[in-house]
């Protein structure tokens, strides 16, 4: 394909548009075939058989209805079901027909057995822990229900002597296993969990055909197993989620907590108006796009969904009069995303009336900004909310958030509060964190017991591990300058160069700092020739840019008409640009778990084919040897057959890096790159000044001298591309911008 075909894409974006010729392992040619990273065939194979069972007993509750229909002359289904919910479509409770079946044959067919349950969780490589002290577990008084739902080791429970013996530390782990139940298909989210018709035809509607692991594993825990709740309600539990990037984390809180709105509207409490869920993102960019997620989930249900914007109220605070609620922006249809991005300050003050919203989504600082009168009050309360959501949950919880984070979370003073917690990567600080803010919080509001809901892990594939089905590339490039050089010839390899990768256009380029990625885009700018759409194709977008600046660029970048964007860490997390063929690291992340997140851009929904290149100078080997080791880990879950990128003899040669240094360049990043001068900003890699100083200056030449090569360049390939016009395979070379093609 030609820089031709790829700027037709660009203007007349359309998926039959994007590539055709192209390989079907590139991210940007499409759907992945399979949006599971993990999944052996003993799984598999009893997962099919699961639903086979239920496709067959549709099947069969479909010629009961039709008979019933005629002659109603079923009587064991017609004595037994008398107070089963009616749930015809998947049969689930009804039995074989002219045969005696027990009792409860429905639920013993549909609930799996321990064994089951454990291999379809172990095949997809998830673990769910219970978090709570061991004896709050032991204490646990034993419904059977309860029990068999959670499988804490009977036999724990069983010495009731005064003096208990210590546990050893597997037993321990032992006892804190979980082996909830897992949802084999979507459609059991009807019929299983009971969620609401209408948000399961929303889900229908976007495609997706199979729960990747985090949504087989926690949504049957945050929905609640109704099949258990009319013997013994499971209470649902806060959770703290690991799962890697682009696995579909959104869904995965996005559904229950509408479904728990849903069902709140059509409560005894339904005359309560405010804000029941709250989800907490560290960037606009991203709570902008759960919001859009959010609205496509939520139309025709009642339920609405706000993103949080400057000014805009979201309590009566008590001072304040009434208030005439309003939802202007907070409308259920599934109204074209990206329109809703733009920002809409209110500037009305106090005067403004109070969002009318269920779920509200938001930056820490906007909301408790929001709270406390731009902090000049203490902070209001949030006295409805039942759910609140902490995406990218470690970011919120380290120091830069930390504060704002916990003062929304105490805000929320509903007795049933839950919280969940989800990221690719969490330390066990996290942990302790969450644990001692869930305990403090109760308190505070005069329920100290936690023994009634438990806080629950979920751990999918390896904590802090990148997703396995990228390649990733560690290339020593000695210099800034050879790091300019390496991404020129990434870009452009001419056709005789050596050069094995190929990274075609979209990606994301990070640099360390906004004015680094201010340089690198006015270095890059000219490089792409006039015919391809020159400098139009290339964007820069960080925390300096205006709000508005900021979401046209994501907007334009989502449609194709950007083909390369350079960003800071601001990018880094959270945000999914589905099909981005790769992600450069211009300059080398500050953590491992910055790395994990950056080359998780690409890679989205188990696609294959995305590329994290990583250059790194003689500056950088000392904080080389975390980021090999991630990589490292990543070819290990991928398996045995693709070549390793990481030799062993490299991995032991790179120093390791005291725990003092690494903390340091997760605030500072390398040195060698930093300004001299300090200067406070927004941004997390902000805190740079603007003008370049010799360590930090990206170029080679100055950009007048490349603009008028690349004029020089462009006026030959057009002549050139006259005489070859046709040609539209593609295959062949179209000049110097070779980086675009196949
Ligand atoms: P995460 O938050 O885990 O990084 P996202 O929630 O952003 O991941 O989802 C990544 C992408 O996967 C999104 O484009 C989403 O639409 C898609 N996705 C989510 N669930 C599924 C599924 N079950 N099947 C296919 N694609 C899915
Ligand atoms: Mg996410």
């Amino acid at each position: 394909m030609d820089a031709f075909r790829l700027l037709t894409r660009s203007t007349k974006f359309s998926k039959s548009a994007a590539a055709p010729a192209e390989s079907s392992r590139l991210p940007s040619t499409g759907k992945a075939a399979n949006p599971q990273l993990f999944r052996t065939a003993e799984g598999e194979k009893l997962e099919s058989a699961q639903n086979g069972k239920k496709r067959k007993r549709a099947a069969r509750a479909v010629d009961e209805k039709t008979e019933e229909d005629t002659a109603d002359l079923d009587f064991f289904h017609s004595n037994k079901r008398s107070a089963a919910p009616a749930t015809e479509t998947t049969g689930h409770t009804k039995g074989d027909r002219g045969q005696p079946i027990a009792q409860d044959e429905s639920d013993e067919e549909d609930a799996m057995d321990e064994v089951q349950r454990r291999t379809i969780l172990n095949s997809h490589k998830i673990k769910v822990t219970d978090l709570r002290d061991l004896d709050e577990i032991q204490l646990q008084p034993t419904p059977a229900p309860e029990d068999s739902k959670k499988k804490k080791k009977k036999s724990k429970k069983e010495v009731p002597e005064p003096e208990p013996q210590p546990l050893s530390k597997k037993e321990q782990k032992r006892a804190r296993r979980m082996y909830p139940q897992p949802l084999v298909s979507f459609k059991e989210l009807r019929s299983r969990y009971k969620i609401s018709s209408r948000l399961a035809e929303n889900i229908a509607e976007q495609g997706f055909t199979v729960p990747t692991e985090v949504q087989l594993g926690s949504l049957p825990l945050l929905l609640g197993d109704s099949s258990v709740s009319t013997a013994g309600q499971v209470s649902e539990p806060d959770l703290l989620v690991v799962a890697p990037t682009g696995s579909g984390k959104t869904l995965s809180f996005m559904i229950p907590v509408i479904n728990k709105i849903v069902r709140h509207h059509h409560s005894s409490q339904s005359d309560e108006h405010g804000i029941l869920s709250l989800v907490v993102a560290p960037t606009k960019e991203l709570a902008s796009q759960i919001v859009n997620e959010g609205r496509k989930l939520v139309a025709g249900t009642g339920v609405k969904i706000t993103l949080m914007r400057k000014g805009m109220r979201v309590v009566e605070q008590e001072d304040e009069g009434e208030s005439n609620a309003l939802d202007e922006d907070s409308e259920e249809s599934g109204s074209e995303a990206e329109n809703e991005e733009e920002d809409k300050p209110k500037k009305q003050r106090n005067n403004a009336p109070v969002t009318k919203s269920d779920i509200l989504v938001t930056t820490p600082l906007m909301l408790v900004n929001s709270l406390s009168a731009n902090q000049t009050t203490s902070i209001a309360r949030l006295p409805l909310v039942r759910s609140l959501v902490l995406d990218e949950a470690d970011v919120l919880l380290d120091p830069l958030f930390r504060e704002q984070t916990l003062d929304i979370w105490r805000s929320c003073v509903h007795p049933d509060l839950r919280v969940s917690l989800w990221s690719a990567t969490m330390g066990s600080n996290v942990e302790d964190l969450t644990q001692s803010t869930i305990k403090e919080r109760l308190e505070s509001i005069g329920h100290p017991s936690t023994t009634s809901h438990p806080l629950v892990r979920l751990v999918v594939g390896l904590k802090d591990s990148a997703v396995p089905n990228i390649d990733h590339r560690l290339v020593y490039a000695a210099t800034e300058q050879g790091k300019l050089l390496g991404l020129r010839q990434l870009l452009r390899p001419a056709a005789a160069s050596a050069s094995d990768v190929r990274l075609r256009p979209p990606f994301l380029i990070f640099t360390q700092t906004i004015p680094r990625a201010i340089a690198l885009h006015s270095e890059l700018k000219y490089d792409i020739p006039a015919e391809a759409g020159g400098s139009s194709r290339i964007a820069v977008l960080h925390s300096d840019l205006s709000d508005s600046q900021r979401s046209d660029i994501m907007r334009d970048f989502r449609k194709g008409e950007i083909w390369i964007l350079v960003t800071t860490d601001l990018l880094a997390r959270g945000v999914d640009f589905r099909g981005i063929n790769g992600v450069v690291n211009y300059d080398i992340p500050n953590s491992a778990a910055v790395y994990v997140h950056r080359v998780g851009r690409t890679g989205r929904a188990g696609r294959e084919g995305g590329i994290a290149v990583t250059y790194y100078t003689k500056e950088d080997i000392p904080y080389v040897k975390s980021i090999a080791n991630v990589i490292d880990v990543s070819e290990k879950l991928r398996g045995a057959e693709g070549e390793k990128s990481i030799q062993k003899w490299l991995l032991d040669s790179l120093p390791d890096l005291s725990k003092k240094d690494k903390q340091e360049l997760k605030k500072h990043g390398v040195k060698a790159r930093q300004m001299s001068k300090q200067v406070g900003g927004k941004d997390k890699n902000a805190g740079q000044d603007g003008k370049s100083s010799r360590e930090t200056r990206i170029s080679t030449k100055s950009g007048f001298e490349r603009r008028m090569e690349n004029r020089k360049r462009g006026a030959i390939e057009a002549s050139r591309n006259r005489k070859a016009t046709a040609n539209t395979d593609g295959n062949e070379s179209a000049g110097s911008w070779d980086g675009l093609e196949d």
